[in-house]
C-alpha cells in the first residue's frame, strides 16, 4: 500500500528474509501487478476486456465471467501464492 513508506516496507521485507533464513525457509518477492484485479478462479482481469476495474472500496466482488464470489484480500492472497509457485495463467483454461 502507498500508506506504507518504502523505507518501512523494505525494512519489513528484510526482517522476513532474515527470519526465513533462520528457519531454513525460502523467501521470495513477486511483482504485485494484477494480484488484486485478477479472479483467481478463471484468470479474468478486472479493468480489461470491458470488465469494470475494482476500486479500493470494493472489499467483496463477484467475477462477471465465472460468477465466483471473492473477498478482495483473500483473492489477492491466492493470486500472490500462484505467482510465487509459478502457476499463474492468464487467462486460465475455461472452467466448466
Ligand atoms: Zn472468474
Amino acid at each position: 500500500s502507498q500508506a506504507i513508506s518504502d523505507v518501512g516496507w523494505r525494512r519489513f521485507l528484510n526482517m522476513l528474509a532474515y527470519k526465513a533464513k533462520l528457519y531454513d525457509k525460502e523467501f521470495i518477492t513477486i511483482d504485485p501487478k494484477y494480484t488484486t484485479q485478477r479472479c483467481h478462479q478463471c484468470g479474468t482481469i478486472m479493468g480489461q476486456n470491458g470488465c469494470r476495474k475494482l476500486k479500493l472500496k470494493d472489499r467483496e466482488w463477484t467475477c462477471p465471467m465465472c460468477q465466483t464470489y471473492h473477498i478482495r484480500d483473500w483473492n489477492a492472497a491466492v493470486n500472490i501464492l500462484e505467482k510465487g509457485l509459478g502457476s499463474w495463467q492468464n487467462p486460465k483454461k475455461q472452467v466448466a
